[in-house]
Formats: structure tokens, C-alpha cells, sequence
């Protein structure tokens, strides 16, 4: 993944329609930390688009932390939607998002619809862990590698 220089006005990954140095740009680079639950979605998405797996980890609330994450690089990301936050404010202890994220893997679609749960600790946010949104087609985990064998 290139490195984005600080001072190209280049849209958000996250697809917020707002310019990176305005939005997740702040955060990934570790300059503060998000102040709600979705600006840490957000930000852990424009992670996943950059390659930042540290940023995910950073992230990752320590109950629940993988001691490692694997970024697909066949992984285009096309788009980020938030459908609905509960909680999550700056005052709140957790939140929850409802999001879709579109993406491609050789050449092929995929919806990725999930409730993720975040919590806030010491007025830093982490991710939790996620739900995937069984309301839509499930879609096949072909990509994920198993642990075994
Ligand atoms: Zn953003």
C-alpha cells in the first residue's frame, strides 16, 4: 500500500465524502484518539484500506485481541456505510455500529453487514468484537483460512 503524503487532499477511505486530513487521517496517525464510537469505526476501516493491521490491533480491546491480523491483499475495499449507531457518544461507556462494508476479492462482490460493539475506557474507544447481520444473505467465508490442519 502506498503512504499517503500528509498534504494530499485525497477523500477518506472510509467514505465519510470528507477529505482524509479532515477525517481519519488524525487518527491513524495517532495524533488523537477517535471521540466516538463510529469516528473508530471509521477509522479502523480507512485501517483496513491502508494495510494499518498495527492500528487494528492498537484498537482491538485487550479481551479480545488477536495476537495477529492477516490483511488479504486480494481485498479491494469499495465502501463504507453506517446504517446506525447506538450509544457510542462521547459520554457513553459503549456503543454499538451497524455498518455495511462492500468490497472485492478477485474481481467478485461482497457485503460484509455486521453490529460491532465497542466500549470506552479511560476516554479511549476499542473495538470489541462484531456481529455479522444475519438479516442479510449470509455470505461464504471462502477466504478465511483455518486455524487447523
Ligand atoms: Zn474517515
Amino acid at each position: 500500500m502506498p503512504e499517503l503524503p500528509p498534504t494530499t487532499p485525497c477523500p477518506c477511505p472510509c467514505d465519510s465524502q470528507r477529505l482524509f486530513v479532515d477525517c481519519c487521517q488524525v487518527y491513524l496517525s495517532r495524533h488523537t484518539f477517535p471521540p466516538t464510537a463510529e469516528a473508530l469505526m471509521r477509522s479502523r476501516y480507512s485501517a483496513f484500506v491502508l494495510g494499518d493491521t498495527r492500528y487494528l490491533l492498537e484498537t482491538w480491546h485487550i479481551s479480545m485481541r488477536p495476537t495477529h491480523i492477516d490483511i488479504d491483499t486480494d481485498t479491494h475495499w469499495l465502501g463504507l456505510k453506517v446504517l446506525d449507531t447506538q450509544a457510542g457518544g462521547e459520554q457513553d461507556k459503549t456503543g454499538t455500529v451497524r455498518f455495511v462494508a462492500r468490497y472485492k476479492i478477485h474481481g467478485k462482490g461482497h457485503r460484509l453487514a455486521e453490529h460491532s460493539d465497542f466500549v470506552q475506557e479511560q476516554g479511549r474507544w476499542f473495538y470489541v468484537n462484531g456481529t455479522q447481520d444475519t438479516s442479510s444473505p449470509a455470505q461464504p467465508k471462502r477466504h478465511q483460512r483455518s486455524k487447523k490442519q
